[in-house]
């Protein structure tokens, strides 16, 4: 029998398509190759904006054109909040809410070079706009051992690079009493000679303490980037949000990090258009962004998710023709940034972890500090890293 598994949104739901792929084969399915009929598909979906939820339903009507005769299951965040709107699809045979009280372990094995790892899952936070903590339930996470073990079975596979994922990974270690820095000690020191290297996911900023960025900066194996949640650059609308911390603390983590790692990739998730972004506020935004040292923006436009708090909240609404001109201004300025990174980082040593071929047959890796080189293909460099000179 023949399945397919579809998957859309973060890294979180590629891991754990990726598992329950592994668990389906282990169980005597056949992945279908690409073009080939299935008898069964199942669509992970994703439901982080209102685009989000339109993508996951083209991509149920697409799987249903594509594969007449299967059996379609649709599952992931918009089917636990939209279970009934999903089942009234006439191409839907059953809807799989995923439980959000336990922690599957899963991780990403469709990629020779990098590995997608799920440390955590969930989260207690409740940002007013968010939706997700209502999809995917309380943070939770496994115990440190059970992690490592897992690394360690990554790496015996040939991955050379871990990306830790979750929801809110900081946050890691709230059902077992341990500590995000206790897990990343020990991924820093697992018992395998070769060489290889772990790449932290986004982690909120009150949660990225002074001491993780010593540990990243003294660290032989985690890489020198951070994903760091910023969302907006105004206090007011930080309250707003319900976010945990201010523009002030998000400076000092960012300068903190700079003194030590002078090159990291700094890359910020910039939300815009909430309601209550004023255009005071916005242009306060604005100011605060332009004056951060970080590498690139990922920027996001506001869309309303039902069943959230700030559609309860008694707020100024940001027309969605000012909300793209917003997002324009913000992607401009992300531009800025990463060219300036690249140039001061002009003529500092890297370590390149060569992944493949492009479309062009030219080999392309990552350095440590998530800069994209190339070079002519060598088949015997793939997944290897090269140290290149100044
Ligand atoms: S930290 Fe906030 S934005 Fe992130 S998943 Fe949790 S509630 Fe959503």
């Amino acid at each position: 029998m023949k399945v397919r598994i579809v998957t859309l949104g973060c890294k979180l739901n590629f891991a754990e398509s990726s598992a329950l792929m592994n668990e389906l084969v282990r169980r005597g399915w056949e992945r279908a190759k690409p073009g080939e009929n299935a008898d069964l598909v199942i669509v992970n979906t994703c439901t982080v904006t209102d685009t989000a939820d339109q993508k996951d339903r083209q991509a149920i009507h697409r799987v249903r054109r594509e594969n007449p005769g299967a059996r379609i299951v649709v599952t992931g965040c918009y089917a636990r909040l939209h279970p009934k709107e999903i089942a009234a699809m006439v191409e839907v045979d059953r809807v799989v809410r995923k439980r959000d009280d336990v922690f599957l372990p899963a991780y990403s094995k469709d990629d020779r070079t990098r590995c997608f790892l799920k440390v955590q899952d969930g989260c207690n936070y409740f940002c007013t706009y968010c939706a997700i903590p209502y999809a995917r339930g309380r943070s939770r996470n496994p115990s440190v051992e059970s992690v490592c073990a897992q690394a360690m079975t990554v790496l015996g596979e040939g991955a050379k690079e871990i990306v830790l994922t979750g929801v809110n990974i900081g946050d890691f270690g709230r059902s077992t009493g341990e500590t995000f820095i206790d897990l990343l000690r020990a991924l820093d020191t697992l018992p395998f000679d070769a060489p290889y290297r772990v790449r932290i996911g986004s982690v909120e900023p009150n949660l990225l303490t002074a001491e993780i960025i010593d540990l990243v900066a003294r660290s032989a194996h985690i890489a020198p980037h951070f994903h760091i949640p910023l969302q907006s650059g105004s206090d007011e609308v930080l309250r707003i949000m319900n976010r945990h911390y201010d523009t002030s603390l998000f400076r000092e983590r960012v300068d903190c990090i700079r003194r030590v790692l002078p090159h990291a990739f700094i890359g910020v998730d910039c939300m815009v258009g909430v309601r209550g972004e004023t255009d005071e506020r916005w242009e306060a935004y604005l100011r605060f962004v332009e004056s951060l040292p970080v590498s690139q923006l990922h920027v996001f436009t506001y869309s309303e998710r039902e069943g959230t708090r700030m559609l309860t909240m008694d707020l100024p609404v940001v027309p969605a023709k000012e909300r793209h001109r917003r997002s324009q201004v913000l992607h401009q300025v992300s531009g800025s940034k990463l060219q300036a990174f690249y140039a001061a980082c002009e003529g500092v040593p890297q370590t390149v972890l060569w992944e493949g071929k492009n479309d062009h047959g030219v080999m392309y890796g990552f350095s440590e500090n998530y800069i994209r080189h190339s070079r002519p293909y060598d088949r015997l460099r793939v997944n290897t890293f090269e140290t290149l000179p100044a």
